[in-house]
């Protein structure tokens, strides 16, 4: 069941308020942080802390990203109804449902099995209808590409080249590139063979890692 109290609009409209005054402009990404119940995507001991500008963990060494940085990658997205938009690292949900709420249509990857079955579950409670696949990010879905938008929620060392295979001509790919923090990238891949490359300031991502864990 979800429950989404007075208590928790209040501090949602808050987080809406404190992200504007951090530079988030993008009316339909705060529209989405507006209504989606980030508490329901936690661990309800975290409840109280749940709309806080933070990080906070989900299980298996991962983190919920900070609303912030889910906003931020959102607005590098320029997302469009109807696009198709793959997200690597489903991680608690939160940043699929985001999308979801844009209007387009939604797949994504984990790479941890109890990630993967908790957000699924979490998703359909939330009547959201995202593909979910658990598998490796780094191979992306080749069955469905090409994608508009790609969207990588893990630091990675690298642009991953398959990726950007994965990537309509006029597509836009967001990642966050470095070791132990990282450089947020916006990728535009102008025609098959050129890429424009954009950078956007520092964040700290867990790492993007190879191959499935169950
Ligand atoms: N978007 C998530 C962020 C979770 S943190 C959210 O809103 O909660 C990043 C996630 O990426 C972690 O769950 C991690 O397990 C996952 N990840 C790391 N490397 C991956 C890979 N190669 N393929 C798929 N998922 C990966």
């Amino acid at each position: 069941m979800i429950t989404d109290s007075f208590k928790h609009k209040g501090l949602r409209k808050s987080l809406v308020e404190e992200l504007k005054s951090k530079g988030i402009t993008d009316k339909k990404v705060l529209e989405a942080i507006g209504n989606i119940p980030r508490h329901i995507f936690l661990d309800s001991s975290l409840d109280n802390i749940a709309y806080q500008d933070k990080a906070l963990p989900i299980g298996c060494a991962q983190t919920i990203s900070q609303p912030y940085t889910v906003a931020f990658q959102t607005q590098l997205l320029e997302l469009k109804p109807n696009e198709k938009v793959l997200e690597i690292g489903t991680g608690s949900g939160y940043q699929t449902s985001v999308l979801c709420e844009m209007g387009v249509r939604v797949f994504t990857i984990e790479r941890h099995k109890p990630l993967y079955v908790r957000a699924k579950s979490v998703l359909e409670l939330m009547k959201y209808k995202p593909k979910c696949y658990f598998g490796d990010g780094y191979k992306g879905l080749p069955a469905y590409a090409p994608f508009d938008k790609i969207i990588i929620t893990c630091g990675a060392e690298t642009i991953p080249g398959e990726l950007v295979s994965q990537l309509k001509v006029g597509g836009i790919l967001v990642v966050p590139i470095g070791l132990d923090s990282q450089i947020m990238y916006k990728i535009t891949k102008n025609k098959e063979v050129e890429l424009t490359t954009q950078e956007f300031g520092n964040f700290k991502f867990v790492p993007m890692l190879q191959d499935k864990e169950s």
